[in-house]
Formats: structure tokens, sequence, C-alpha cells
């Protein structure tokens, strides 16, 4: 298992870290969730590995595996039953902060609890 990797410059890794602060859904040893700061839908999240990297194939397969799972469980315990998983690689693909993250975005309907269970244990 590769070791925690950090950037100093990454708005994320210092997410990461504390130093800046975030709206935190979720933390592993390998892994960190927070809600997005500027969010296409309620309950817009972000799932991060610990390990700094720009795009996914900069990343360790063992840094990427609680990725979606993360993201899944964020889903279920927002009550969000419609929803889009997005990962962007490269300014091309829309990709803006330079740190691999997967977003998850609810498409909410009125019937959809949103919010609630947050923060996951
Ligand atoms: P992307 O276009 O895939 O790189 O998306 C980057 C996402 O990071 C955007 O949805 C931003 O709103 C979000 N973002 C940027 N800075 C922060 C921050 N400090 N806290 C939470 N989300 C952020």
């Amino acid at each position: 298992m590769s070791a925690v990797k950090m950037a100093a410059n990454c708005i994320f890794c210092r997410i990461i870290k504390g130093e800046i602060p975030s709206m935190k859904l979720y933390e592993s040893d390998k892994t960190f969730a927070f809600l997005d700061i500027n969010p296409l839908s309620h309950g817009h999240a972000l799932v991060i590995p610990k390990y700094h990297g720009e795009k996914l194939t900069d990343i360790p397969d063992e840094h990427l595996a609680e990725l979606l799972p993360i993201a899944s469980r964020i889903a279920k315990a927002a009550g969000a039953e419609n929803f889009n998983i997005l990962q962007n690689n490269g300014r091309i693909a829309h990709q803006v902060v330079d740190h691999v993250h997967v977003h998850m975005i609810p498409k909410p309907n009125e019937q959809e609890g949103l919010g609630v269970g947050w923060p996951m244990k």
C-alpha cells in the first residue's frame, strides 16, 4: 500500500489536512468526502483520495478503490434515488481542481429527502 501523499499548494490536500474548512461527509485512512462549495444540486458531494494526483491515471489502484463505494454510500445516505457520478480529467474535460475527485450529483425530485443521514459514520 502506497502512503498518503499530499501537495502543499493543492486546495483539496489542504482540505484533507484541515487547513481549509469543508463540510466533511466521510473520512478514512485513504479517502475524504465533502460537500461541493458550488453545488450543481443540493447534496452535490466530492470524494477524493488522500493521495495527490491530478488525473485518475496518476493514482495507484488502492487509493482509487474506495471512491465509488463511498460516493454510493453518500448517495444512499442522502436519499438520492437519482444521481450522476462524474469524474473529469484534464482541462478539455472540464477539470478545474487538479486533485482527482469523484462528483456525486443528486438529481432531486419532490419525493426525495435529501440531506438526511449526514455526516456519514
Ligand atoms: P472539476 O471541474 O471536476 O475540477 O470540479 C471541481 C469542483 O471542486 C467544482 O465543482 C468546485 O465547485 C469544487 N470546489 C472547488 N473548491 C472547493 C472548496 N474549497 N470546497 C468544496 N468544493 C470546492
